[in-house]
């Protein structure tokens, strides 16, 4: 099979520069073994939330300046402030064209509310999900949190004492119906998107409206967990033109409504500008020729190959299998490209679980222009994108969809200059 481009691994990365490419005319072929980190995900991207000394960023653009001067080998750095900016501003538009309805600004630092309560920065999150300004001042006095009975994946208390702090009294209402008890015989089975299912049946989501609107009294809000709007994008605004107060959207521990969301519409978009997706599939090898990459071998595939001009290694961190620890080091599996780690396992983490650890930012070794290193010696058309890359700590800084995004925007850029 012969392509311009492949990338390998799915992710939000990998569906980003495919886009990207497709979006150009590019015969293009995603390769991904599974489900992705967007599946997961909250709902909200993040560009820069903190800088790696733990300063509060406000401003993900200009701290970038920052950035550089503490953490060279950063993504953002690499790429620089400018470009950075550039991309940044473009990617409101390429989530709306794959319906993806987002709201934020690259140059201010809103905050996503986390499932448990806790106002957490971030740069873009999906229309009808509980965001605010300023992190202590939540846009209502008095909110009614809404559950499920017996969904075990969102917690109203813990969500209803974060909001105390911040002067919010809490009442909770709760919804059941016949359709839900059939789904509840079995406790493993009362997961969001099972709940979702129910509730994508208008008659079901009337009934859930008619619920919701009984808790109404003496508040101002209604938070609901993210179950509604699995397989339909007007549930929202249905719920909302039944009752007169405002509704929020709370994501839920996994699975993810709107990461599962995030990833169909991504996916779908992809496809519909010809993009050919193969989803189930392993790369296993690469043949190299003349120090370039010739093709590329997968699992289900067997001896035929996928050749291209290019290639992008997209395959994410070890949460997707795209590096793997042994004892003693860190391997990247399909290239054995070089990785970037600090010797000595015991200086990969710390005791402490929510302290920064080392692992987080362990990666693929690049030149400044992102091409895998392998051998001391940069591959010229092998490309790495995403939560692969080493130099930055996701978690810590708050920075894991910015630079997958950023990332494949640039290595598209660069594909489609031919450079
Ligand atoms: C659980 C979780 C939740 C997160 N939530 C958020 C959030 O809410 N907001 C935020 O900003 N960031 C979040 N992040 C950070 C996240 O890392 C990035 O946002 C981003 O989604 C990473 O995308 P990626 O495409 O680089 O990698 P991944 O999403 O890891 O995708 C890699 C893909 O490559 C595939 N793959 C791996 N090896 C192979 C192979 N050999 N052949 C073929 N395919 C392969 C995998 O199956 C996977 O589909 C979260 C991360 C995790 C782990």
């Amino acid at each position: 099979m012969i392509f311009d481009t492949v990338i390998i691994g799915g992710g939000l990365a990998g569906m980003v520069c495919g886009i990207r490419l497709a979006e150009a005319g590019k015969r293009c072929a995603i390769v991904s073994q599974g489900q992705s980190a967007i599946h997961f995900s909250s709902g909200s991207f993040e560009l820069l939330g903190r800088l790696p000394d733990g300063t509060a960023v406000s401003d993900p653009v200009e701290a970038m300046d920052r950035l550089r001067e503490i953490s060279p080998e950063h993504p953002y750095s690499v790429l620089g402030r400018q470009r950075c900016e550039q991309y940044a501003m473009q990617v409101p538009d390429l989530l709306r064209a794959a319906d993806i309805p987002v709201s934020g600004d690259c140059r201010k630092n809103h905050f996503r509310i986390t499932p448990m309560g806790k106002a957490t920065p971030a740069w873009l999150t999906i229309r009808g999900y509980l965001t605010t300004e300023e992190p202590e001042q939540l846009p209502f006095g008095k909110a009614c949190i809404i559950n499920v009975d017996g969904f075990l994946d969102f917690y109203p208390e813990f969500i209803a004492e974060e909001f105390a702090r911040h002067g919010v009294a809490c009442s909770f209402g709760s919804v059941n119906l016949p359709d839900l008890e059939k789904i509840r015989k079995n406790p493993s089975e009362m997961r969001s998107t099972n709940i979702a299912r129910v509730f994508d049946h208008e008659e079901n989501l009337e009934v859930l409206a008619a619920k919701i609107r009984e808790c109404r009294k003496e508040c101002d809000a209604l938070i609901l967990p993210a179950i509604i709007g699995l397989n339909r994008n007007d549930s929202l605004e249905i719920l909302k033109s039944k009752v007169d107060i405002p509704i929020y959207l709370l994501p839920t521990l996994p699975p993810s409504i709107p990461g599962i969301k995030a990833q169909q519409a991504l996916q779908h978009r992809f496809r519909s500008l010809g993009g050919e997706y193969f989803l189930g599939d392993t790369v296993v090898s690469a043949n190299m020729e003349n120090g370039s990459v010739k093709e590329i071998f997968t699992v289900n595939h067997g001896n035929i190959p996928f050749r291209a001009d290019n290639f992008v290694l997209a395959t994410g961190s070890f949460f997707s299998k795209g590096l793997v620890a042994t004892p003693d080091a860190i391997r990247e599996p399909v290239f054995d490209a070089d990785t970037v780690f600090v010797p000595e396992r015991k200086n990969w983490y710390s005791m402490r679980f929510f302290d920064r650890h080392n692992y987080q930012s362990f990666g693929v070794r690049t030149d400044t222009e992102l091409h895998v290193v392998k051998g001391d010696k940069a591959i010229g058309n092998l490309y790495c994108i995403g939560a692969g890359l080493a130099g930055f700590n996701p978690v810590h800084d708050g920075c894991g969809a910015g630079v997958s995004i950023l990332s494949a925007m640039y290595v598209a850029d660069r594909i489609l200059k031919g450079e």
